[in-house]
């Protein structure tokens, strides 16, 4: 397969974020996208419309990614309709912050469910068809907090260090059939999962930062294109850090 083929990905999260930004990355490369979202109705028909900018199709479906029979059904239909799947990534992603003396049980089983059981639940359900057709790429966000932990996000580093594993696990069962799984580690980057921070919380932030400023979007969904583009062909297994310094 040469990049001038139309290709199909999946991205779940693709209504806000670094989600969305990615679905346009790969509608930009050339993909028909189909993504998934939790609740965000508008943001996600208006994303649908980018798609005649580029020439494909972008479509978004209402999928919790925690629950298996919702993403298996799903990637049934986007299979039916779009075609067999090239490239997925998984953005969905949550935080429920405390320190862990204060963490209530439904903060650490929310975060664990959509962002890690729901990687497993999408690249379960996708991987298969990739091994039989012997080409794929699956890119799974983790962050920085899933390789150092971060304090009051027990439960989200927890999932995110998950991810990791899990991805240089499922790298070495697919490779020989010609899968990649790779995952992204941010940083800070400026979506509304940091726009909680206050102030004050912010400015330490950068100022730890040595490029001093967080990440946009759109940076970590160049990084994305790229890993499931076949100028990536030789990369597998790996933990890209995006992150302007903050971990060095
Ligand atoms: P965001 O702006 O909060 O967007 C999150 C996206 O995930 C939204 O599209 C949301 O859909 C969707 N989503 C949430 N729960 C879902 C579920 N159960 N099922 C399906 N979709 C769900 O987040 P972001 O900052 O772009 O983060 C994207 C990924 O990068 C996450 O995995 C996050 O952990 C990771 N990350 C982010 C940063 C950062 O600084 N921003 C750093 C490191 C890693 P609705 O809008 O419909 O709810």
């Amino acid at each position: 397969m040469t990049d001038s083929t139309p290709r199909v990905a999946l991205v779940t999260g693709g209504s806000r974020g670094i989600g969305r930004a990615t679905v346009r990355a790969l509608a930009r490369d050339g993909f028909h996208v189909a993504f998934c979202y939790r609740s965000d109705d508008t943001a996600a028909r208006t994303l649908e419309k980018e798609g005649d900018d580029f020439g494909v199709t972008i479509t978004g479906t209402r999928v919790d990614v925690a629950d298996a029979a919702a993403v298996r059904a799903w990637i049934e239909t986007t299979e039916q309709r779009l075609g067999a799947l090239d490239a997925v990534v998984t953005a969905a992603g949550i935080t429920r912050d405390n320190p862990l003396v204060l963490m209530d049980d439904d903060q650490w089983r929310q975060v664990i469910d959509t962002n890690l059981d729901g990687v497993y639940h999408v690249c379960r359900a996708a991987v298969f068809g990739m091994m039989k057709r012997r080409s794929g790429a699956v890119v799974n966000i983790s962050s920085v907090a899933g390789v150092y932990g971060h304090a009051t996000q027990a439960n989200y580093s927890a999932s995110k260090a998950g991810i990791i594993g899990f991805s240089r696990a499922l790298a070495k069962e697919t490779g020989r059939a010609g899968i990649r799984v790779n995952a992204v580690a941010p940083g800070f980057i400026d979506t509304d999962m940091v726009a909680e921070m206050n102030d004050k919380a912010r400015k330490e932030a950068v100022a730890a930062i040595p490029l001093r400023r967080m990440g946009t979007a759109e940076e970590v969904a160049d990084l994305v294109a790229y890993l499931v583009s076949d100028r990536a062909a030789y990369i597998t297994g790996a933990v890209l850090q995006i992150d302007g310094g903050i971990t060095i």
